[in-house]
């Protein structure tokens, strides 16, 4: 139960004055639903402003207050805008401009022969000097003149920077005075501000020490949860699986196991020994070798007398796997089943009967796996595979599975740099395959203007000609989604016309069927060349395809480039990865295609990205959805995380946890930020 105290800041916002039905929307799109989030929607930037006595003054692009007074009103002409001439104390003249329905209030905001305050940014058109929708119009100096300053927040289509102000005033009267969750110490030595007169001083100026503050109360709240969440579960019991090797010896891989995987496979055998699940991340780049490791460990808890199973996020990935590992696991007699939320009737009955009685002992499939339908007779060891897709919530969910909780291994191809390892998963244990399997082709990586598209369609249709397959990528970013989507489509077609029915699309509006069908079309050869937004199925393995193009490739981020290109180079044929890039490129989007060429190190790139980002990150230019937080940015994640997790730290072992004075704060704070999962597991366990 959330604390009484925070109540004011889980209301709607539909309980502030001025939201109602119309304005609700506009607000969700930006995420703001509760008073919290408002409170929390920090400016992005502040404009500066400077009072100037006449436009002698004030020079042109800068945000000025200067005092006109209006002598002539000139009507719109067409779709022209309206003018209001004015001349300062020097009798220079300027025009108010206005466009569209602005202009209607625009008369009664500056009526003939009155003096106004106005604020807004000096330009110039042709000969005159003219202010375009002034910010501020009034009719004392008092009011411009406390604007000298002001936040400038993200909208979203029908809000105003003036609404939105008003709405953040009024969610910041509601904030309770609460007690003080971080170490004393720590805040003295950083003078940071208390919580509360943090978030107020967000909204009125740049306090560095101030966001900071902020910024680590998230990333504490975050940290404290993952601590809570790998207490409990060293409380919990598992069933401890030593394996006699019977199986695994039966076990004929074409090739010797890398040193990074018989190192993991170690680690995680020693884990499943013990009482207490193991809760362990498997991070290895797009063809490392996770499965062979996971099925390691799940031929162990088979030796064992134990089931396991393990968990795809589609369809597809499930298919995948079941046919990967039966084939792998051929001579070892473990009888390994396929469950989808396809399977229906008879197939799905006497799989199920199977899971209850351990003829099955291995199952592979979607979360179908977990419903409540679904009863194991003794499964002691999940799999979940691209963990990523997957939160700590869902991933608590599967440990309550089954009477004893099972071991956990969660795989993720995406390789995240170390601090935000520790931010994304820090209640786990950490194996990472760092070293890939000998023998691999490097991806031959280009980096081609934009310009040559005729070239690399013609290099395309030799390629499908050759009987290769192929992927087309097209940028699908979050801000202009249906521009970018009419591109790609555009762009399908364009192919198509080119290339006939051999041509497939993919991306993020399609229904699920009609994606999987397209993509298990170009999985099963059906299809030749693939045009995808960044959809593309991570894991989707299809060797056959050795040619990736990929447009605009200056907007994609390091990783996200890495993941893409992950998916040529499978097969043993030589792969190439064609980086298309516009003509205007930043510094670093130029830095990021080098690096793309330069190396396939994902581990290096995933540093190298954060290096780039971190360093060249513009207040409120970071992409969200990258990491779990909202209010820390990359740089303060960097910066402050480990202050937090130490923090955390010190809570959890010198100052009682949650149950001591600086605890009850702290569950204040996980409440704040929703890590209330840890809080609850707390109680339940
Ligand atoms: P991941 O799931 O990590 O992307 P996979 O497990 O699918 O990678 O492995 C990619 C390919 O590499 C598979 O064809 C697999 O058989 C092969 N492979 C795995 N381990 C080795 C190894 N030690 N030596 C050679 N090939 C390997
Ligand atoms: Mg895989």
């Amino acid at each position: 139960m959330r604390p009484e105290a925070l109540n004011p800041l889980f209301v709607e916002t539909e309980a502030l004055e001025g939201v109602g039905p119309k304005l609700r929307r506009p607000l969700e799109k930006l995420g703001l639903t509760r008073v919290k989030d408002i409170a929390y929607h920090l400016p992005d930037r502040f404009v500066e402003r400077r009072a100037v006595a006449d436009l002698d003054e004030a020079s042109v692009g800068e945000n000025i207050i200067v005092a006109l007074t209006v002598r002539e009103h000139r009507a719109s002409t067409g779709r022209g805008p309206f003018r209001a001439m004015a001349e300062d104390a020097l009798g220079n003249s300027c025009a108010l401009t206005y466009f569209g329905r602005a202009s209607y209030s625009a008369r009664k905001l500056l009526p003939l022969g009155e003096k106004r305050w106005i604020a807004g940014r000096l330009e110039q058109y042709g000969q005159m000097l003219q202010i375009v929708h002034p910010e501020h119009v009034s009719e004392d100096a008092a009011a411009p003149l406390g604007q000298l300053r002001e936040p400038v927040y993200a909208l979203s289509e029908g809000l105003t920077q003036g609404r939105v102000a008003h709405l953040v005033a009024q969610a910041l009267k509601a904030l309770p005075m609460l007690p003080e969750w971080a170490e004393p110490g720590l805040v003295a030595r950083l003078r940071w501000p208390a919580w509360r007169e943090a978030l107020i001083e967000a909204h009125r100026s740049h306090d560095p020490a101030g966001r900071d503050r902020l910024a680590f109360d998230e990333l504490l709240a975050n940290s404290l949860a993952l601590m809570l969440v790998r207490e409990s579960n060293r409380a919990q019991s598992g069933t401890p699986l030593v394996g006699d090797g019977r199986l695994r010896a039966r076990l004929k891989l074409p090739f010797a196991l890398t040193g990074a995987q018989v190192r993991s496979i170690g680690e995680i055998e020693g884990d499943i020994a013990q009482k207490a699940p193991m809760l362990r991340l498997l991070q290895g780049d797009v063809g490392s070798g996770k499965t062979v490791v996971a099925l390691s460990a799940m031929l162990i808890a088979v030796e064992a007398g134990a089931q396991a199973a393990m968990l795809a996020p589609t369809e597809i990935l499930a298919r995948q796997h079941h046919e990967t590992l039966t084939r792998m696991a051929a001579g070892t007699g473990v009888e390994i089943a396929l469950l989808t939320g396809r399977d229906k009737g008879r197939a799905r009955e006497s799989i199920l009967m199977g899971l209850v009685d351990g003829s099955i002992d291995i199952l592979v499939g979607t979360h179908a796996i977990f419903q409540d339908t679904v009863a194991y007779k003794n499964l002691a060891l999940v799999v979940i595979d691209e963990q990523h897709r997957f939160g700590v919530g869902q991933r608590l969910m599967l440990a309550r599975k089954g009477r004893r909780t099972p071991h956990c291994l969660a795989m993720t191809a995406t390789p995240i740099p170390r601090t935000l390892t520790l931010a994304q998963y820090g209640e786990m244990d950490v194996s990472r395959l760092d070293e890939l399997p000998p023998g691999r082709q490097a991806i031959d990586t280009r980096v081609v203007a934009t310009e040559r598209m005729d070239d690399v369609v013609g290099a395309m249709a030799r390629h499908l000609e050759g009987g290769g397959q192929a992927y087309w990528v097209c940028p699908m970013v979050r801000e202009s989604e249906s521009d970018d989507l009419a591109a790609a489509e555009a762009r399908y077609a364009g192919l198509k016309a080119r290339f006939g029915d051999a041509v497939v699309l993919v991306h993020g509006q399609l229904k699920p069927e009609a994606k999987d069908a397209a993509m298990e079309r170009f999985a099963s050869g059906g299809a030749k060349l693939l045009v995808a937004t960044t959809v593309i199925e991570v894991g989707v393995d299809v060797p056959n395809a050795t040619l990736m193009v990929i447009e605009q490739a200056e907007r994609f981020g390091l990783a996200q480039l890495h993941q893409l290109r992950g998916r040529v180079g499978r097969g043993s044929d030589k792969s190439v990865c064609l980086l298309l890039r516009g003509n205007a490129l930043s510094e670093t989007a130029r830095k990021r295609l080098a690096l793309m060429r330069e190396t396939q190190d994902g581990f290096r790139l995933a540093e190298e990205d954060l290096e780039l980002r971190g360093g060249g990150e513009l207040l409120g230019t970071r992409q969200s959805g990258d990491t779990p937080f909202r209010i820390a940015s990359l740089e303060q994640i960097q910066r402050l995380l480990p202050l937090a997790h130490d923090d955390a730290r010190l809570l959890m072992e010198r100052d009682g946890g949650l149950t001591g004075p600086r605890g009850e704060a702290a569950r204040l704070l996980l409440y704040l930020f929703e890590r209330d999962w840890g809080v609850q597991l707390l109680r339940g366990g």
